[in-house]
């Protein structure tokens, strides 16, 4: 870094802190030259991640949408506003891990739809609703059906446990 002051090409870091949420360094510097102390910031360069449709339409990713609609599935639901900000988190994380430039609105869909499994039956049925292209998916439509059917005692076990499908599977049979 070049001292704002003397111009001077070397410096020490004297102190590094990561911001809150570890995306950003702030680092305190020093010039060797002329002892002058300044501060800089290094972050994540995102590069621009676009939600392909299936129609083919391309939408800028946006970590804040994903956000609030988990949100909206897990509306009126016993979700803790934490876990909801986790499972938001983690499904970014791993599409920026796995995807380059472009995430099929799919795939997106479908890790979304592991996170609310785990946290919510109810939310994760009102998502897989929602996203009507997941409604071919024939496992989902069943399970949308299964829950419509069960007896409300159930549905209520569902909604606590948090893998209620495969339990409910196996509760099922006689
Ligand atoms: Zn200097």
């Amino acid at each position: 870094m070049r001292c704002p002051k003397c111009g001077g090409q070397d410096d020490k870091v004297i102190d590094s802190r990561a911001s809150k949420e570890g995306s950003v360094i702030r680092r305190r510097r020093e010039c060797l030259g002329c002892t002058h102390r300044f501060t800089t910031y290094e972050e994540i360069e995102h590069e621009a991640l676009f939600v392909v449709k299936r129609d083919g339409r391309r939408e800028l990713f946006s970590k804040d949408k994903l956000l609030s609609s988990v949100k909206r599935a897990c509306q009126k639901r016993p979700v803790a506003e934490q876990a909801i900000a986790d499972a938001a988190e983690r499904v970014t994380g791993e599409i920026t891990d796995k995807f380059d430039r472009e995430v099929p609105s799919k795939d997106l869909g479908e890790l979304v739809m592991r996170e609310l499994r785990s946290l919510d039956g109810v939310a994760y049925v009102r998502f897989a609703s929602i996203y009507r292209e997941f409604q071919e998916v024939g496992e989902f439509v069943e399970e949308i059906h299964r829950l419509a059917t069960l007896p409300p005692s159930d549905k209520r076990q569902m909604a606590l446990l948090p893998d209620g499908y495969e339990e409910s599977d196996t509760k099922d049979k006689p």
